[in-house]
């Protein structure tokens, strides 16, 4: 058995898996954002003891588990750094890898998060049938994760990062700084921003009261869904605007590198689910260069659970089984 933990900005999830990667347990925790990296890890460790827990077995006993998470990720190392939507502050690397291998007394694999849910979608989910993939997951960013031939493609640590491809030179300010990416108008946290300027600027909308109805602070996926599903107007716009983006970028992409598939994933990417993969799908027409015969477009099928499988992935297998 094999455990994986998916570090979220909002939640960790974490499995214990077999080497089918059959779910034997799973446990769901918020991510701690009162104590520090040190909470955190205290947090990771805790997650995989309750899925073991669950699964029948304890953590000393799993050949391994793996974590993906966003920032930084020096897999050699052990460290994570930059994962400032987890805990605005963390910015220093930080020794998970050897923290959590205290704590649970077994062996820990870190991996980026993204990266991990791309390659759990190329050998578990909606990438199966196919040799190259480029994961698109649309969430509160928009990260990207390559698989090339059947390998991972991470460059030199960084590839993938398709939400800051150029969409509109000198156009929206992104959250990394930079201007035009298509992030700035496809991330979630874009977006919301954009909208709550439009909303000060006497615009209408029901995305906030949605949002109180429904004990948020922020526009989450299912908030933006259940506007779409009213017919908001500024939750409309505000899509296509983000679908506009994605299909621009994604095509790009896709010119580049001539993937067999696109999966989309991620918050926005799952809850707004097959009918908005055809509207990407369609935006990506008119910027593909061989529009005769465009590359697959999927929504990503593993779901919520995705990133932690992927991240018991990072487990080697001990032997053939
Ligand atoms: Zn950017």
């Amino acid at each position: 058995m094999r455990g994986g933990i998916d570090l979220g900005g909002t939640k960790i999830q974490a499995v214990v898996v077999d080497r089918r990667s059959k779910v034997l347990g799973e446990h769901r925790m918020p991510t701690p954002k009162d104590a520090g990296p040190e909470g955190v890890v205290w947090a990771l460790a805790e997650s995989i003891r309750t899925a073991a827990e669950a699964a029948g077995t304890e953590p000393a006993a799993l050949e391994g588990v793996g974590v993906g998470s966003p920032g930084t990720v020096d897999a050699g190392a052990g460290t994570v750094a930059n994962a400032k939507n987890v805990i605005p502050t963390w910015e220093a690397p930080v020794p998970i890898g050897a923290g959590l291998a205290d704590e649970l007394g077994t062996r820990v694999f870190l991996g980026h998060d993204v990266r991990v849910g791309s390659m759990a979608e190329f050998r578990l989910g909606a990438g199966k049938p196919y040799r190259s993939i480029l994961g698109v997951f649309w969430g509160t960013g928009v990260g990207g994760g390559l698989i090339l031939n059947g390998r991972a493609w991470t460059g030199r640590h960084a590839a993938g990062e398709i939400g800051h491809m150029v969409v509109e030179r000198g156009g929206a300010r992104c959250p990394c700084g930079r201007k035009g990416c298509m992030e700035a108008y496809a991330g979630r946290a874009a977006m919301e921003r954009e909208a709550r300027r439009r909303h000060k600027s006497g615009h209408k909308t029901r995305l906030f009261d949605i949002m109180r109805d429904r004990d948020r602070t922020a526009l989450t996926s299912g908030v933006w869904a259940r506007a779409l599903d009213r017919g908001d107007d500024m939750a409309k716009d505000l899509v296509d605007r983000a679908i506009e983006a994605l299909g621009a970028g994604v095509a790009s992409a896709c010119n580049l590198l001539d993937v067999e598939a696109v999966i989309v994933g991620g918050g926005l990417g799952t809850r707004l689910g097959e009918d908005y993969a055809r509207k990407i799908e369609k935006a990506m027409l008119p910027h593909l260069f061989v529009d005769d015969n465009p590359p697959a477009v999927h929504v990503a099928a593993l779901g919520d659970l995705g990133g932690a499988i992927g991240a018991a992935l990072l487990v080697p297998a001990a032997s053939a089984g």
